[in-house]
């Protein structure tokens, strides 16, 4: 049986790969120190003879007995409200916290895989984007934490490629949403879908003009699934690139969830990219790979996930 170990595990992706490395028959180590996860998101694994838990801040040396095959490294707050209250941590987790996985990596000769993210391209001014572009990032702005942490984790992932031949690939996931999101976290899909179910007007940040492209879980995971299994070292971009400005983004979750609150305007956040839309032309021809599930097919699967809650299981996302 193959083995993998996956940080992040009880994070929303990371809960979802484990999902799918479980399903396809391999022994799972989950990692997580739960600064933003929740072990409810992989509590229906613990019966499992093939799944194990580790509670361990992947900052420090991670040690893993016996034979290893793969690595996933997911480990690190996502949205930026949370890596804008813990921003060391961000910036360790994605630093030194790489580093210690390409570590075991190299010990163990496991194939790893790290998590990137559209943020390297910063505020761009290439669109859409393609994995050529270099982005356009402020190292000193608030949002530096997060993005110079996953610009240095591509460049080390890179270097242990290329100095010590070590099996690496680096996806750069774009604006993805699914299940077990938390309500509160602050990433917009959660935020819009927490204040439909409240009642509460949507909160949208600047005029609304800024877009994203959204991509379901599934399509994500599918995407990490088979880049794990190419022999591509590069970046590649995983995301949906259908493009929605945040306003229309609104008018469509309220007309989704059929409520009439009204949205209103908050200021925009220092550094919130003006635009982002992934080119996944590499990812079509490396992999194969190209988004399935349409944006109103994946947000009416999320809103109802959430409306099915009951309001204990509701109150306990909204921490
Ligand atoms: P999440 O916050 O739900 O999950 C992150 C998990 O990492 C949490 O369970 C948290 O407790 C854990 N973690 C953080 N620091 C840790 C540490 N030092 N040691 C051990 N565990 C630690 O976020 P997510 O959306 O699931 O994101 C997972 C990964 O995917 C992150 O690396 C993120 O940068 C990347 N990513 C996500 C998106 C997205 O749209 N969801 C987009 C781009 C990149
Ligand atoms: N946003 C918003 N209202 C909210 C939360 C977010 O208008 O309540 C905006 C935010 O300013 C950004 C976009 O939605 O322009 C996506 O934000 P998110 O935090 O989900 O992702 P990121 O900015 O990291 O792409």
């Amino acid at each position: 049986m193959k083995k993998i170990l996956i940080t992040g595990a009880a994070g929303f992706l990371g809960s979802h790969l484990c999902d799918r490395f479980i399903t396809e028959g391999f022994y799972v180590i989950g990692m997580d120190n739960l600064i933003t996860g929740d072990l409810d998101n992989i509590t229906h694994l613990f019966p499992l003879e093939n799944f194990e838990f580790h509670h361990h801040d992947v900052t420090k040396f991670v040690h893993v007995s016996g034979k290893l095959d793969y690595i996933l490294h997911f480990a690190s707050p996502a949205s930026p409200i949370d890596y804008l209250k813990i921003p060391i941590k961000t910036l360790k987790v994605g630093s030194l916290g790489t580093l210690n996985l390409l570590g075991l990596a190299k010990e163990k000769n496991a194939r790893i895989l790290v998590a990137s993210t559209s943020e390297v391209y910063g505020d761009p001014l290439v669109h859409p984007q393609n994995e050529e572009y270099y982005g356009n990032v402020s190292p000193v702005g608030p949002r530096g934490v997060y993005d110079e942490a996953k610009r240095f984790m591509e460049s080390i992932t890179m270097a242990y490629h290329r100095h010590h031949g070590l099996e690496t690939r680096i996806v750069r996931i774009f604006n993805t949403y699914g299940s077990r999101m938390r309500l509160n976290d602050g990433r917009v899909v959660p935020a819009f879908m927490g204040q439909a179910l409240r009642g509460e007007d949507l909160t949208v940040f600047g005029d609304g003009s800024q877009t994203r492209s959204f991509c379901y879980i599934d399509d994500q995971v599918e995407g990490i699934y088979r880049l794990l299994f190419s022999d591509y070292a590069e970046p590649i971009n995983i995301g949906n690139p259908h493009e929605t400005t945040i306003k229309e983004f609104a008018e469509e979750i309220i007309a989704l969830t059929g409520t009439n609150q009204k949205i209103i305007y908050k200021p925009l956040p220092k550094d919130d990219p003006s635009q982002r839309q992934p080119d996944i032309t590499k990812a079509r021809e490396i992999l194969g790979w190209e988004p399935k599930v349409s944006r109103s097919e994946g947000l009416k699967i999320v809103y109802d996930y959430f409306k099915s809650l009951s309001p204990e299981e509701l109150q306990k996302k909204e921490h």
